[in-house]
């Protein structure tokens, strides 16, 4: 353990200033850490096993004859390395997380319990299904109570995330036009809409045709006209939308759509602003995501597992992929059920193995009993006012995107405030690390110019947003006051300063190659 070398990466902060350089890298109790094939030895392991006994190898002239490489660790060190990443992680659990169109809010640790429920926890997808009805008997009754929630008849459970469920209901809708005979080429997608719309409406072959949006991100029913022709197929449309407001002409744009002989696909990512307020199937929406892993609280980001169900309407419900199970009888068991498509079904086939994500299934369940309506009404009324108090409270500071315009769930500010200081909203968002936030979203919409979209969520108190608005009232005065490079190299504080993004993006480095010669274990 001698010669394990000091932390070499550039000292990440406290450069500047007064900070003294520590030997170490460290900086009081925020470590150093190091990649774990540079703390790693290639000829230890973490292990005592005895030697393994005389065996004959069958594998001739394939067997290795150099290490593997790996990195061997004790176990102290091993759990000492996670410990350390994971401490420099950033999650809801560790404060406010203002990311806008994420919704990430506080995820009940009585849905992690239910989860964990052996019954739900431990059971596996290939067991026969008389071991798992309970579980069958779970999905369905989300699937009512997603259906009750949605006003539409029908909930394909499976798709495991927004952008799969997109893809579903718009193989739907193309399921649907060709039992009708009719292949239409093009889909229309807002201006402002998120990315894995138009993404995938060409991923199943459609041409995407951009609708121009108003200044505040919102849909004119009289452009929508315009571009209907008996080759569009669908609109996809986000509400409210992804500039944080309702979008008031729905009814009349889902009328022009069905005249039009096609069909209305709505992004439900949004549906936290709405739940238990407006029923998109009233709406004239004929299929409509659900990411449960926003509105329904469970755990999302950092590549966890989603879940994306879409609600379907009557006319796409023949469509359904499988498996599904359906309504429950007086027991509570699944009524309906299907694992293949039968003989003359219209159902599009199997979108994924199995039945979705179970996990999330449970914990979007126990969110919605724990709850009951009237508690997530409340929640779409508190998300909403949680969000208007931090657009009123900055707006005198900074630009909201729409004036005085009240928003829904996310509050929008351009970059207009900051003409002049030289400070830009992705040197704004640093400097918000600095201050221990995990930053806004930021540059989206697009159409609003040096977008910072802000969706605090129902799950934070009012001391919460207080101290957020403080600081962010705090940084907007000095980028005001022309106190450039707080912003510019910012941020001070964090184990890693600016990172080239692109750049990583572009070229990215996916296998480690030791700096100096190999080291060997100092024992
Ligand atoms: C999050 C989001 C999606 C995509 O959902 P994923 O679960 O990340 O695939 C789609 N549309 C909008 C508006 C979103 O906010």
């Amino acid at each position: 353990m001698l010669d394990h070398p000091v932390a070499s990466p550039t000292p990440s902060a406290g450069t500047a200033g007064t900070e003294p350089q520590t030997f170490t890298g460290n900086r009081g109790l925020a470590i150093e850490e190091m990649l774990i094939f540079e703390i790693g030895r290639d000829d230890t392991t973490g292990v005592d096993l005895p030697e393994p006994p005389r065996v004959v190898s069958r594998l001739g002239k394939l067997e290795r004859a150099a290490p593997i490489g790996l990195p061997g660790l004790s176990e102290p060190e091993a759990v000492r390395h996670y410990v350390r990443l994971s401490q420099k992680n950033y999650g809801i659990d560790t404060g406010i997380f203002p990311l806008g169109s994420c919704t990430m809010k506080h995820n009940p640790r009585l849905n992690e319990r239910m989860a964990r429920l052996p019954g739900f926890g431990d059971i596996h997808p290939l067991q026969p299904l008389s071991t798992v009805a309970g579980a069958v008997a779970l999905i369905a009754e989300l699937s009512r109570w997603l259906s009750e929630l949605t006003g539409m008849p029908a909930i394909a459970m499976t798709p495991k995330a927004g952008a799969h469920g997109e893809l579903t209901g718009l193989m739907a809708i193309k399921a649907a036009l060709g039992a009708r005979g009719e292949r239409r080429s093009v889909v229309l997608v807002p201006e402002p809409a998120h990315g894995t719309n138009p993404a995938t409406a060409a991923l199943l072959g459609y041409r995407v045709e951009a609708l121009p949006a108003r200044a505040d991100g919102s849909v004119d029913v009289e452009e929508v006209r315009k571009r209907l022709s008996p080759d569009v197929a669908a609109l996809m449309l986000t509400n409210p939308n992804t500039c944080g407001l309702f979008e008031r002409d729905v009814v009349a744009i889902a009328e022009a759509v069905h005249a039009a002989g096609a069909y209305f696909y709505a992004d439900g990512a949004n549906f936290n602003a709405i739940v238990g307020k407006v029923r998109p199937g009233d709406l004239g929406v004929d299929a409509m995501h659900i990411n449960l892993h926003k509105t329904f609280s469970t755990p999302h980001g950092g590549g966890g597992p989603g879940a994306g169900p879409v609600a379907l309407s009557a006319s796409l419900a023949p469509f359904m992929p499988v498996p599904y199970v359906m309504g429950s009888d007086a027991v509570g068991l699944p009524s309906h059920y299907r694992e293949h498509p039968g003989p003359g079904s219209q159902s599009l086939g199997r979108i994924c193995a199995f039945h979705g994500q179970m996990g999330m299934f449970v914990r979007a369940l126990a969110y919605m009993l724990s709850h009951g309506v009237d508690g997530m009404r409340q929640a779409s009324e508190d998300a909403v006012l949680n969000a208007n108090y931090i657009r009123a409270s900055l707006s005198d500071l900074m630009s909201p995107a729409f004036g005085e315009r009240p928003c829904m769930h996310e509050a929008l500010f351009d970059d207009s405030w900051l003409e002049g200081t030289g400070i830009t909203t992705l040197d704004f968002a640093k400097a918000m690390t600095d201050e221990g936030f995990h930053p806004m979203t930021v540059y989206f919409p697009l159409v609003v110019h040096g977008a910072m979209l802000i969706e605090p969520t129902e799950s934070e108190s009012k001391q919460s947003l207080d101290q957020f608005i403080a600081s962010l009232r705090g940084l907007a005065k000095a980028a005001k006051s022309g106190d450039v490079a707080r912003f510019k190299d910012a941020p001070h504080l964090a184990p890693r300063r600016r990172l080239d993004e692109t750049k990583a993006a572009r070229e990215p480095r996916l296998r480690w190659t030791p700096s100096g010669p190999h080291r060997q274990a100092a024992e």
